[in-house]
């Protein structure tokens, strides 16, 4: 088990008014890079992250697009040419460079002809995220023909009635993606009628195959029962809590999710699958990582429900004593989950599937649920440790480069994408997950 990550050996917390006052000491008397970076107040250790994601944006640039001589072979987002666009996008969002929202009309272009007739539906691996990705910078450049041509493309798309539910490659990664859309264009620019429709057949199909187990909803992949956010319960969960759900619904949600809770393994990671009995895993596509950013959405669901039902400013209520979380079971589970991803989460990969860099959304995350700072200190350790460390221990071939070394989901593309979106944490979210 130890062999799939590195042990964590970083302070676990390091309060700001330190990282200011005794810098100077530290920075004079540690020969520890790694340990100077975690004594950098936030904002200092964010301009060098933002320098280095930058760097790496043109090197991701040059190897998957320039010396391809600007052909797509793999376009989805997850691997291919369309992370290159997600990448550019959110480095055009931090410095408003206009060459960067260029390049990204240049490549969404090139991938919608390499993914007509591809099959795939999903935002990160199919057409749906093409299109709809496409649609998203066109409205940017100011090109609205064009975004409706993205858009009328997206429409297109068909759902084949064997497609399965899960994320990377079924109907919630499609429902995903109208979420998407109706947050970056408008509100009901895929319509309620038409996400109700496939949300339906998921809700069916989850309680059908759920009928002889003890979780109200259950959903197969390739055979297996899988757990995690990839292909299994915490993914198509995930999605189902933003598509408007009748209550009984949202409860056969919550009860899903408080079975997985108490089921975990007893040192608080989730299997990957359902009766797995190897605790081995704790990345976003199977494990605790991806399973604690569902659970920040059921609280956050929660909260907003309550917040509803009793016409309250649930934020202030939050500083009086978290009273608003009349059930606090999310919260804790999800801070469980974290404190699992804080000691087996230095993955030896920089990805954001199966890697450091997915690892350290869980924390920005339960940052932006609670407000604690300790959480903050946690993202900004593992993204230390991927800007001291990554390049050599790749180099060294102590880490993993991935399969599809400078891609979004598996390379240092997600990397980069982590190191610009903690420049504004409030606003940070895990790529093509969180919205
Ligand atoms: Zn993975």
């Amino acid at each position: 088990m130890a062999d799939r990550y590195f042990p964590n050996e970083m302070q676990r917390y390091i309060p700001e008014t330190a990282t200011s006052s005794s810098n100077e000491l530290v920075t004079e008397t540690s020969k520890d890079s790694l340990t100077k970076l975690l004594y950098l107040p936030y904002n200092t250790l964010c301009d060098r992250l933002k320098t280095s994601a930058l760097d790496l944006k043109d090197t991701v640039v040059r190897e998957t697009w320039g010396l391809s001589g600007k052909r797509v072979h793999d376009y989805t987002l997850y691997t291919g040419a369309l992370g290159t666009v997600y990448l550019l996008f959110k480095a055009y969002q931090v410095t408003k460079n206009q060459n960067d929202l260029k390049l990204c009309s240049e490549i969404v272009k090139a991938c919608e002809t390499a993914s007509r007739n591809s099959g795939r539906v999903t935002f990160l691996c199919g057409r749906a995220g093409v299109c709809a990705l496409g649609a998203v910078v066109a409205k940017h450049v100011g090109d609205q023909s064009l975004s409706d041509h993205y858009l009328a493309q997206f429409k297109e798309i068909r759902l084949s009635s064997d497609l399965p539910h899960e994320l990377l490659y079924g109907r919630v990664g499609y429902l995903w993606a109208c979420s998407f859309l109706n947050h970056h264009i408008g509100q009901d620019t895929i319509p309620y009628s038409h996400r109700r429709a496939v949300t339906d057949e998921i809700i069916k199909a989850g309680r059908r195959l759920a009928r002889k187990g003890r979780s109200p909803l259950m959903y197969e992949w390739h055979g297996k029962k899988y757990w995690g956010a990839a292909h299994g319960l915490a993914g198509i969960m995930y999605v189902l809590m933003d598509m408007g759900l009748k209550p009984d619904e949202m409860e056969d949600v919550k009860d899903t999710l408080r079975y997985m809770i108490s089921n975990r393994f007893p040192s608080g990671n989730y299997p990957s699958s359902e009766g797995s009995e190897s605790d081995r895993l704790v990345h976003w596509c199977h494990g605790a990582p991806g399973v604690a950013l569902t659970l920040v959405k059921a609280a956050q669901v929660t909260v907003s429900d309550l917040r509803i039902a009793l016409s309250i400013d649930w934020k202030k209520q939050m500083d009086d004593g978290d009273k608003v979380f009349g059930d606090k079971e999310f919260l804790q589970a999800a801070a469980d989950a974290g404190e699992v991803v804080w000691n087996r989460g230095l993955l030896k990969r920089v990805g954001i599937c199966h890697g450091i860099s997915g690892n350290a959304y869980v924390f920005l995350s339960l940052y932006r649920l609670t407000g604690k700072v300790e959480y903050l200190y946690r993202t900004k350790a593992f993204a230390s440790f991927l800007l001291d460390r990554a390049q050599k221990l790749i180099l060294e071939g102590k880490m993993h480069g991935g399969d599809c070394p400078y891609s979004m989901f598996e390379g240092v593309a997600g990397m980069a994408y982590l190191f610009l979106d903690m420049i504004e944490p409030s606003h940070a979210r895990f790529p093509a997950y969180e919205l």
